[in-house]
């Protein structure tokens, strides 16, 4: 298979549900070699095998150091080399009022939703991108991370200092040849915006239906993202084609935010 990521290798996080998966699908059939990474082994072996000899599955935690390290080794031992970093692994945390928030929910969606991305990129830039003077890394941040979500004090800091995180690596790399930006994802229709909804329908005495009417409303576009909608940014970010663009948080939400 040929395409915008034929000759490059991939490592995505979190590549067990949700966006991850279609993400591998899509850049696997525009001839990208893969690293699929996961807490849950046996997730992502299944989504490796659906998609073959080009890609491995591997066990990882994104918060642990040792993991990270072994994570982009098996891409090193694999592949040789490291072109794309996917930073898609992501936690909500528990939803809490900000008088209820805890230090303990805090700091672990803060460690998977943030500084993974650091050890991650810090890890495949020193393996592979910086020696080599290429590379891109997408970040996946959310639209909470601008405006800030109520009972979600912990995922919205945490995803509005990704946006800062992204701009700063693009700082440091850019002489490198080295790109990163930020994807920032509305809701997207997957499983976890489901149960999400199922939980608050519940919670507010409301049908699911009702409760996506409630947040479609007020999109210009009145509809959720698919994996596939987002997938496709972010494909774009880490291509080529987009060569002189770094630094950059783009929405991909209907049409939520617009500044
Ligand atoms: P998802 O929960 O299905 O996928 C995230 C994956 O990350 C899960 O498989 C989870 O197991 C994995 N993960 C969590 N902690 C991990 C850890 N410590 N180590 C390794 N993996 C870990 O979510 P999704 O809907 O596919 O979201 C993809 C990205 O888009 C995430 O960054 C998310 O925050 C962002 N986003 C999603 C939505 C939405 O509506 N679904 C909205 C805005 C932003």
């Amino acid at each position: 298979m040929s395409g915008r990521f034929t000759g490059k290798v991939a490592i995505i996080t979190g590549a067990s549900t949700g966006l991850g998966p279609v993400m591998a699908r899509m850049m696997a059939e525009e001839g990208a070699k893969l690293v699929l990474a996961a807490r849950r082994l046996e997730l992502v072996e299944e989504v490796a095998a659906a998609i073959g000899e080009n890609a491995v599955a591997v066990r990882a935690d994104v918060t642990d150091e040792a993991d990270v390290a072994a994570m982009v080794e098996t891409a090193m031992g694999c592949w040789g080399q490291v072109d794309v970093m996917m930073n898609n692994a992501a936690v909500p945390g528990v939803d809490k009022y900000i008088w209820e928030q805890t230090v303990d929910n805090f700091l672990d969606t803060y460690k998977v939703d943030c500084m993974a991305a650091m050890l991650c990129s810090r890890e495949v830039l020193n393996r592979s991108m910086l020696e080599r003077r290429t590379g891109a890394i997408v970040n996946f941040s959310s639209s909470a991370g601008w405006d800030g979500m109520v009972r979600k004090s912990h995922y919205s800091a945490a995803k509005g200092a990704l946006r800062i995180l992204t701009k700063t690596i693009a700082r440091e790399v850019g002489e490198y040849g080295i790109r990163c930006n930020c994807v920032v994802p509305g809701a997207i229709g997957t499983d976890l915006m489901l149960n999400y909804m199922k939980r608050i329908a519940e919670e507010q005495g409301k049908t699911v239906a009702e409760v996506e009417a409630g947040i479609v409303a007020p999109l210009p576009l009145r509809t959720f993202s698919t994996p596939e909608d987002v997938a496709g940014l972010a494909l774009f970010l880490a291509s080529d084609e987009a060569r002189t663009i770094t630094g950059q948080s783009v929405n991909v939400d209907a049409g939520l935010v617009m500044s």
